[in-house]
Order: structure tokens, then C-alpha cells, then sequence
């Protein structure tokens, strides 16, 4: 099969971490389609309307417990209290806040053919060979997730912050599977009457083209890693080829074991496993949690110390800080004196440099581990002035990936 490349566009600067993770998953897999990131300056969203209803949680002991009411005995009051808990990690989640503004469909169809056309004129990429995929932050009027490339211009769209992704702990896997899916429903389903005619919309049964009569089962699709023999028949027609349909297969497949381990973590059958490699990383689901160089250097010098080191001491050991430190950074080695000045900074921990660091680098992994479980064995923490450690590390549940030399 000739190559085909997926653009995915993304505001510039937004560099959501649920589209690198999703990248990052879509990329192990081999096949003839490469997926490639760009950063891409796209006109601001006008006339959209306010909503305003927040959507529900799905599952809030608290607020069932206050609608039905009743005397709560001690093991439920510790259920409902649980539910605080995370209610409170809840608020500081979000970092990829849901999109309180809506689109009108054809505003938002106008403003993605505007991004193609412009995308494909600025940088003469092939467009019979290829398709723009564009990443909106902005809900639209009739509250789609993604929408494939349905008008023969080669471009769909993905909600990277859709409310469906909110409903799941590890959001990235929805977005990475309808990316995956993009390529082979541009050339099976890639006009509107065969799209429309495959469509699953009244009941989902666990095949690519569900698009849901009720959003939140996008899950069932995600574990089913499935296509239905009507959709596979459709596809035959067409004479999409078979690298291509094992590509997107083999990327399902990866998506429905990380859903599954996922629920197993979701279940308490497993824990977090965190993997620092060049990114830190939920090995459970494939989540990244971006941290910067700087943030991911004291992490690995944490994870090696795991019985603790007082931030005091760390001057002591500045030579592993510096180690770590320059296997994670990104800039020029023009001015060695200017990286030499920064690791002095955070191992003396001048103007708390370090302290700041370690309290930043936190807060993200609370964030990305919000609703995975306690992130705190995950934390470098320790009292006020004693020796701070990863707990997880000393369990091995933390574990560096990059090999030291
Ligand atoms: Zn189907």
C-alpha cells in the first residue's frame, strides 16, 4: 500500500499531555499509516454560545447518598467520606478543562476546512495521501467526540477534552482509538451515505463505527478492540488493504489491554506502575505524565535514593543530580557553565529551587493519577526536614526505564 500520513493538528501551545499519551500509544504501532503531531496556529472559535448545565459525574457516592437520604452506618460513612476525598483531588484535576462554550456545526466545519486548506497550502504536504486530523478544545453544538473526514477534503476532527473523556480514568485511550480508526474510515466509510449507513448510532455493539445512542458506552468499543462482520464487509468492498486493517486492529488491541488494566486498577487488583524512561509514565495504562526536564531529573535522583535523603544532603550527592539532570536536558551544551549553575541552584536548593521543583512535579502526578488511585506512595514527601522518598520506588513500583550510563 502507497503510505498514507494522519496530520494531527493541535492549537499551538496546548500540547495537551492526552494527546501525547495518545500519540505516544498510536506510534508503537507498526504499519503503513504514520501518525505526525504539529503545532498549528488555527483561527480562534467565534460566536460560540455559553453552556450552561455542568454535566453530572457519573458515579458521586456523596450526591447519591444525599438524594437517597437515610442513616449511613460506619462502613458506608467511610464510602461517602472516600467520595469527598476524591471529590476534593476532582477540583484540582481538570488541567484539560471542560469546554464550557459550544459551537454551531457549521461555524465549526467552516473553521476546520479553513485549518486544512491552510495547513496543506503552507507546508505542500500530498494531500491525496494524507489526511488532517485537527484536535478541538471546544464543544459543538450536537456534542460529537470526532468526526472523520466525511467531505472528500481530507480532514476530520477529535474533542480532546470531550465530556466522554471525562467520564474515563485514562482519557487518552478514547482519543487514541478514534485517531487509529481515522484512516481506515477515510477509506471505507469516507462520504457521508456509506458512513451514514454503517453507522451503530441506536444501540452500541463494540464495533469501530459505534457512535453512541448514550456516550458513556464508547467504553464497550474500547474493550471489544472490534469491527462487525457488516462494517469488515464494507471494508472488503473497498479494498482497503490488509496492512492497513491489521495496523488499526493491532492499535485496537493495545488500547483494549490498557482498558482492561485499567479496570483492573480501577478494581484494586493491581497498582500504578510508574516507568521513567525519557517521560514518566503509567506502564497500567500508557499515560504520560509530562514533567519537565528539570522535575524529571529529580525524580530519577529520588527514585535511586529509596531510602531517602533529607533535602539538606542532597549537595552531598550532587553528582547523581547533575548525571540525571543532563540525561534529561533538552537544550544546547553551548554553555556548560549555565547548566553547572542550574544544578548548583536545585541541589543547594537556593531560593527553594528544589523545593519547588519536587512541590510542582507533585501536584502533576496527582493530577494524571486523580482518578487511578492514591497517588501518594507516588509523591516525594517526607516530614519537615527529615529524609523525603518515593514510597513507591522502595516497592518497585516506580521504576527507571533508562539505562544508567
Ligand atoms: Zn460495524
Amino acid at each position: 500500500m502507497q503510505s498514507f500520513t494522519v496530520h494531527v493538528l493541535e492549537q499551538r501551545g496546548l500540547n495537551s499531555p492526552v494527546v501525547q499519551s495518545a500519540l505516544s500509544l498510536i506510534n508503537q504501532i507498526n504499519g503503513p499509516v504514520t501518525f505526525r503531531y504539529h503545532e498549528w496556529t488555527m483561527p480562534h472559535v467565534e460566536h460560540a454560545l455559553a453552556i450552561q448545565k455542568q454535566p453530572d459525574r457519573v458515579k458521586g457516592r456523596k450526591r447519591f447518598a444525599e438524594k437517597w437520604g437515610g442513616v449511613l452506618n460506619r462502613s458506608m460513612a467511610c464510602l461517602v467520606n472516600e467520595g469527598e476525598i476524591r471529590d476534593q483531588k476532582e477540583t484540582l484535576i481538570l488541567p484539560d478543562p471542560y469546554s464550557w462554550v459550544s459551537e454551531a456545526s457549521e461555524d465549526l466545519k467552516r473553521r476546520l476546512k479553513h485549518t486544512a486548506d491552510d495547513f496543506y497550502r503552507a507546508t505542500g504536504a500530498d494531500r491525496t495521501h494524507s489526511m488532517v486530523v485537527i484536535i478541538t478544545n471546544v464543544n459543538n453544538e450536537h456534542n460529537y467526540f470526532a468526526v472523520p473526514d466525511l467531505f472528500g477534503q481530507q480532514w476530520g476532527f477529535v474533542q480532546c477534552n470531550h465530556q466522554v473523556t471525562h467520564l474515563m480514568a485514562a482519557p487518552h485511550l478514547p482519543v487514541a482509538y478514534e485517531l487509529l480508526a481515522m484512516p481506515i474510515r477515510h477509506f471505507a466509510f469516507g462520504d457521508l451515505q456509506s458512513f451514514l449507513s454503517h453507522l451503530h448510532v441506536d444501540e452500541s455493539i463494540g464495533c469501530m463505527n459505534d457512535f453512541y445512542g448514550n456516550l458513556s458506552e464508547m467504553e464497550r468499543k474500547l474493550k471489544s478492540a472490534d469491527i462487525c462482520n457488516q462494517c469488515i464487509e464494507r471494508i472488503k468492498e473497498v479494498g482497503v488493504p490488509y496492512a492497513l486493517l491489521r495496523q488499526t486492529r493491532d492499535g485496537f488491541e493495545k488500547i483494549r489491554l490498557y482498558q482492561q488494566n485499567l479496570a483492573n486498577l480501577l478494581h484494586e487488583f493491581e497498582m500504578p506502575r510508574l516507568e521513567l524512561g525519557y517521560h514518566l509514565k503509567v506502564t497500567n495504562t500508557g499515560g504520560l505524565i509530562q514533567l519537565a526536564p528539570k522535575e524529571l531529573a529529580v525524580y530519577a535522583f529520588f527514585t535511586e535514593f529509596r531510602t531517602g535523603v533529607p533535602l539538606t544532603h542532597v549537595p552531598d550527592h550532587i553528582d547523581r543530580l547533575r548525571y540525571w539532570y543532563r540525561r534529561y536536558y533538552t537544550g544546547t551544551m553551548d554553555d556548560p557553565q549555565s547548566l553547572e549553575r542550574t544544578v548548583e541552584r536545585l541541589a543547594l536548593n537556593e531560593d527553594q529551587d528544589l523545593s519547588q521543583t519536587i512541590s510542582k512535579l507533585n501536584k502533576k502526578i496527582k493530577i494524571a493519577m486523580a482518578n487511578l488511585g492514591d497517588a501518594t506512595p507516588y509523591l516525594i514527601a517526607g516530614p519537615n526536614g527529615g529524609a523525603k522518598k518515593i514510597i513507591a520506588a522502595g516497592n518497585n513500583l516506580v521504576s527507571l526505564s533508562i539505562s544508567d550510563s
